[in-house]
């Protein structure tokens, strides 16, 4: 069976094209090819001796996943639905907004951690995505808009810290300057809380912007919204936090989802300012969205921003994000391809 060219650093290029006997320059000459022209086909690569591209042709391939859908929402907002060599599928959105464009991809299919408000928590645990296909996915995005894609952000299918290695690959990669050359300040990663992942990304790669969901100040919400709560509760976590390498001028996003009558009240706003305070971070209050298949609900907005000023009277740079794609399955905690 051929093996994949996508998904390996530079690194890795240059053992392959050793292994061909061919001289280092390739690398840069491969990279060139298929992360600034996205060109696909070794036949198309002509700077390249027709001998390397017969070889590389035989041994290696650059297939990407299918798509099989894309969807468009009102406020201009996209969802696409790809298919991958084992026809699991898996979802990401594009969001166009002003000068930027924000990728939101998935590093899973499905998840394991079962957040009560997230569609995809109710899919369960497929599999871990490759470094192959979280980085396909930034390269479809990328054939599909004519806007430059100038933020990625780890909030699709799945929690990228249960895929660490391959998450973190799949950065390096987009972040290559011979390649991509994207700024790691530009792309989030967002965890439910995966203690031991945050520790290790904070000693090795701390500049990437971390982002928490955290969605409740006290155990016995947290416990009910997201069940990863019980393995890491709110106290280690938040301990994990206060010690997080937070380069200067950078803080952690912490993440809200406000749920009617679960995590909405004034003292709710109140334990959070005091449980999170001390830690350099700003909040992202994301209004519930509404399902069918979830009964949750979301709070009206006058209890919205009522919560909302609260934390700005602690301090707190405080925004409330309105989620997009809400009309194509596309927001916040709607991906779930086996239950559309
Ligand atoms: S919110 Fe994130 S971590 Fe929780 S179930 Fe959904 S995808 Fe997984």
């Amino acid at each position: 069976m051929k093996s994949s060219l996508l998904g390996l650093t530079k690194d890795e290029l240059l053992n392959e094209i050793k292994k061909l006997d061919e001289p280092s320059y390739r690398v840069s000459q491969l990279i060139k090819w298929i992360y600034q022209k996205m060109v696909f086909s070794f036949d198309e690569m002509t700077d390249l001796p027709l001998i390397l591209r017969e070889k590389l042709d035989e041994l290696y391939t650059l297939s990407l996943p299918k798509i099989l859908d894309i969807r468009y929402s009102s406020d201009k907002s996209y969802k696409f639905l790809l298919e991958l060599e084992d026809k699991e599928k898996i979802e990401m959105i594009l969001m166009p907004e002003g000068n930027k464009t924000t990728l939101c991809i998935s590093s899973q299919v499905g998840c394991p951690l079962g957040c009560i408000f997230c569609l995809t928590g109710k899919m369960g645990f497929r599999r871990n995505l490759s470094c192959k296909e979280i980085l396909a996915q930034f390269i479809l995005a990328k054939m599909n808009t004519k806007r430059r894609i100038t933020n990625i952000v780890f909030m699709g299918m799945g929690e990228p810290l249960l895929n660490y290695d391959n998450v973190l690959k799949a950065i390096e990669i987009m972040t290559c300057r011979e390649g991509f050359g994207l700024s790691l300040r530009r792309i989030t990663i967002s965890t439910a809380g995966v203690v031991p992942a945050i520790n290790r990304l904070g000693k090795k790669n701390n500049r990437i912007p971390l982002a928490v969901s955290l969605n409740a100040s006290d155990n016995k919400t947290r416990d009910y919204l997201m069940p990863i709560n019980r393995k890491y509760p709110l106290d280690i976590l938040i301990e994990t936090l206060r010690k997080y390498p937070i380069p200067p001028r950078m803080r952690i996003t912490f993440e809200y989802v406000l749920i009617k009558d679960i995590n909405d009240s004034p003292s709710d706003a109140i334990n959070l300012a005091k449980l999170i305070k001390g830690i350099k971070c700003k909040i992202n209050l994301i209004p519930f969205n509404e399902m069918p298949e979830i009964k949750l609900f979301k709070p009206d907005d006058k209890t919205i921003y009522n919560f909302q000023k609260l934390l700005i009277s602690k301090n707190f740079t405080t925004l409330i994000r309105q989620s997009r794609g809400k009309d194509i399955k596309g927001a916040c905690g709607q991906l779930a391809v086996s239950l559309q």
